[in-house]
């Protein structure tokens, strides 16, 4: 992201010449600051507290607007000309050193009234799509830059461990490894000249309770092993900031260790970005309301180089000038910090382009960035049930409910518009409802919210339900991860009807639904998607078959609560797991539908799956054994024999016609047996192709106490 903008014709100064190299530039500009310049430039206010005036006076390096805060009117030309406002108080000191404008674009523009909003981060975990969320980096940037903002507070990487933590959605998923694959984002935001956050490093979804702002109390092995690598990734892409998490580490707060900053991200992993606070963050180092002097000098020592002091700016310069002429902050340390702000200011054109792109604000929620933001939906969406009732046809009579279904607001979750969201259409998009209506022209839509009016004439009812919007701790839930009572009452009017239902589960998490599913016909997660209804109707009529995995494991029960991969508890639905639709359902012909193994004994085990019903039926399994076919049976259920006592062996059964010809998909099984008589042994199954590579596992018990001849599926 270095610089080829124009070349002033006659830079009098070395570092406004920017045919020279970055250090230089950054050395000779240095050469020319006073302290009280390198103070402005570690400081951060909101722009609701400081004027461009302000700007110029106090010599300040960065402005943001939190969560929310907007110019009125709320359009990206008046953003463009509030940015430009300030900007010019910066140009207009000696040193004519640009502000850096911070935002929290975090799944799009999302402060901007008419920005494209793409699905939160949890959703864009289950893409499983790293070039995508790279292309929704590059959106984003287009947007951003088109308002006068340069950096974003985006990516979080947090590895969101408890689904009680209102953050969850921010996060890509519960494993490392998706933060890890998903942080190509940065490369988009960066790529399209804006500045990429890491955030919050670090821990902050780990905190005991899933608690916002909580406390992580973990080894520094586990720390290291699953908070740490996103961050790892993100110096590797060469994000230009970090910003430190609210949370602790074992009763530390982040912002005052000088070991996990200093020592771990700029030391071990080498970060030469910049290092910013969370809002207020230094305030709460030592507890209480507001920060004082100590605090300042100890997160500024422990290698914060920026501080967020949305309203407390003025008296956070004078502290911090008071803190380095007493000493106990080193002119070298401020240097370091004011460094590495300026590098990125250089490195990213600033000083060459200060200004909004007025040829990028035009571009805000345009039809080609929606385009986009709808792929993401459409690949963002989990099948995690599907009797047979998905795709929809688009004719016949469709009854559409839930409070969810019309309502951009809250498909969109919090950080739209504002901090919290909102339900309401806040801002322009198509709800899940008109996406649907486009979606079928042929077909009869009712809606209704509340499901009232519906009976047995409509084919099927499409319930669009889940959480209301939220932010940060707001979005904590210590008690209940269930559906709330108005969707409640919606599904059981539904239910009521007889009509099949399908759920669509607008949701920043998964919700507590064990009791309701058995209801449900199919199941759809939708997350937050967005501003892009239409991408949720397109899976729904099977115009884009289900692709999205789940980021995160699906529990049972909310008392379950942490469930993650690996820990040995029970889920409804397993990380990773995310159905499909194909052209021959399991069962068809062609297809050998999902082979269960049952009477196990040391020796043997029979194996039977699903018989095709209709067309060319009669086709003929093959058996393999470590891929080297042991049979080839025409019957839908095959007695393995000769099993070797106390061992596993994986058997595929593929369906072939009569040429022989394999047909599109096979099933694998791995049956473990017995060695010796026992009450139960477990079987693990995975299905490929068409049930998006599924992998499971049944316990099956020996119903006799005494022989091993009779089993069940436990
Ligand atoms: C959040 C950050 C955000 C900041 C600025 C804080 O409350 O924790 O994620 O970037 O506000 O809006």
């Amino acid at each position: 992201a270095t610089l080829s903008g124009a070349r002033p014709a006659a830079a009098a100064e070395p570092y406004l010449d920017p045919s020279l190299p970055v250090p230089q530039r950054v050395a000779d500009l240095m050469s020319r600051m006073s302290l009280d310049e390198k103070l402005g430039q570690m400081t951060q206010a909101e722009r609701g507290s400081a004027s461009a005036a302000d700007v110029t006076q106090y010599r300040l390096g960065s402005i943001l607007s939190g969560g929310g805060s907007a110019p009125s009117p709320n359009t990206a030309a008046a953003w463009a000309d509030m940015t430009d406002g300030l900007q010019r108080g910066a140009l207009a000191t000696p040193l004519k050193i640009p502000l850096l404008y911070g935002s929290d674009a975090v799944h799009g523009h999302n402060n901007v009234v008419g920005a494209t909003i793409f699905p939160h981060n949890i959703g864009l975990g289950a893409t499983r799509d790293p070039a995508l969320a790279q292309q929704v980096g590059r959106v984003t940037a287009d947007e951003v830059r088109g308002t006068g903002v340069q950096w974003t507070f985006s990516p979080c990487l947090c590895v969101a461990r408890n689904d009680r933590w209102g953050r969850t959605y921010e996060s890509f998923g519960e494993k490392p490894e998706l933060p890890v694959s998903m942080a190509t984002i940065i490369d988009g935001y960066q790529g399209g000249g804006v500045l990429a956050t890491a955030k919050h490093y670090v821990g902050d979804g780990g905190t005991t309770g899933g608690v916002d702002q909580g406390d992580t109390q973990i080894s520094e092995a586990d720390l290291r092993a699953i908070h740490l690598p996103p961050f790892q990734e993100a110096i590797r892409r060469n994000v230009a900031s970090v910003m430190i998490s609210f949370s602790s580490w074992n009763g530390q707060k982040m912002h005052g260790n000088d070991y996990l900053i200093n020592g771990v991200l700029k030391g071990e992993l080498g970060f030469t970005g910049f290092v910013v606070s969370d809002w207020n963050g230094i305030d709460q180092i030592e507890g209480g309301e507001g920060f004082t002097a100590s605090e300042v000098r100890r997160a500024v020592n422990a290698g914060i180089d920026m501080v967020m002091v949305p309203t407390a700016w003025k008296s956070f310069i004078t502290t911090l000038r008071g803190e380095v002429q007493a000493g106990r902050v080193t002119q070298a340390r401020i240097d370091d910090a004011v460094r590495r702000i300026l590098t990125k200011k250089f490195e990213y054109g600033l000083f060459e382009r200060p200004f909004a792109d007025r040829t990028l604000t035009g571009t805000v929620g345009n039809a080609a960035h929606r385009q986009v933001a709808r792929q993401a939906v459409r690949e963002s969406q989990v099948l995690l049930k599907n009797t047979g009732v998905l795709p929809l046809a688009k004719s016949g009579r469709i009854f559409v409910a839930g409070k969810s279904a019309d309502d951009i607001g809250l498909q969109s979750g919090g950080w739209t518009v504002s901090w919290q969201g909102a339900a309401g259409n806040t801002t322009p998009g198509t709800t899940i409802l008109q996406g649907i209506r486009a979606a079928a022209p042929g077909a009869t839509v009712t809606y209704n919210a509340s499901g009232s009016g519906i009976d047995r004439s409509y084919g099927v009812a499409v319930a669009v339900v889940g959480e209301t919007p939220y932010a940060e701790g707001q979005g904590d839930r210590p008690g209940s991860l269930g559906l709330d009572a108005t969707d409640l009452q919606t599904l059981s009017t539904l239910k009521a009807s007889g009509v099949p239902v399908v759920v669509v589960l607008v949701s920043g998490r998964p919700l507590d639904i064990a009791a309701q599913l058995p209801d449900w016909s199919a199941l759809l997660a939708a997350w937050l998607p967005g501003t892009e209804g239409s991408g949720v109707a397109d899976v729904l009529f099977g115009d884009y078959a289900p692709t999205g995995k789940l980021p995160v494991t699906w529990m049972q029960s909310a008392s379950q609560e942490p469930i993650n991969d690996g820990d040995g508890k029970p889920s409804l639905f397993p990380y990773g797991f995310g159905l499909t639709y194909t052209t021959t359902p399991p069962g068809a012909p062609g297809q050998p539908g999902t082979p269960v193994v049952s009477a196990v004994t040391s020796t043997s085990a029979t194996l039977t799956w699903t018989a095709p019903t209709s067309g060319t039926a009669a086709a003929t399994y093959r058996i393999d054994r470590s891929g080297t076919p042991v049979a080839t049976v025409p019957t839908t259920s095959y007695q393995l024999t000769g099993l070797t006592p106390g061992s596993t062996t994986t058997y595929t059964v593929t369906a072939i016609d009569a040429a022989g010809n394999a047909g599109p998909a096979s099933a694998a099984v791995t049956v473990t047996t017995p060695s010796a008589p026992s009450s139960s042994c477990a079987v693990t199954y995975a299905v490929n192709d068409w049930g998006g590579g599924f992998t499971g596992s049944v316990t099956i018990k020996n119903t006799g106490s005494a022989t091993l001849s009779s089993w069940t599926l436990a």
